[in-house]
């Protein structure tokens, strides 16, 4: 999964892009959720919200580090909710 760093302003481009809802405002910048972030795996072949993000504040989670095949994985479990 991704996170986003506190360099984040708030600017609401990021949510609208991600296809796995995995975004949203938190109590001081927005967050990522870890369990529905693909890294765009499944739907794009670059992360959607780094595209957008003005001030590229969204970077790889060391907490989530996962590989393709694991994310691969998990777009499929979210396909199937
Ligand atoms: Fe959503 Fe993709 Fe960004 Fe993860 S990398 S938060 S799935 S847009
Ligand atoms: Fe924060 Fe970047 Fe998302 Fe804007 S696009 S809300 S700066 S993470």
């Amino acid at each position: 999964a991704l996170k986003i760093t506190d360099v984040c302003i708030n600017c609401d481009a990021c949510p609208a892009e991600c296809p796995n809802e995995a975004i949203s405002a938190g109590d001081i910048i927005y967050e990522i959720d870890p369990a529905r972030c693909t890294e765009c795996v499944g739907h794009y072949d670059e992360p959607q919200c780094v595209a957008v993000c003005p001030v590229e504040c969204i970077v790889k989670d060391p907490a989530h580090d996962e590989s393709q095949a694991e994310l691969q994985a998990k777009y499929e479990r979210l396909q199937a909710a």
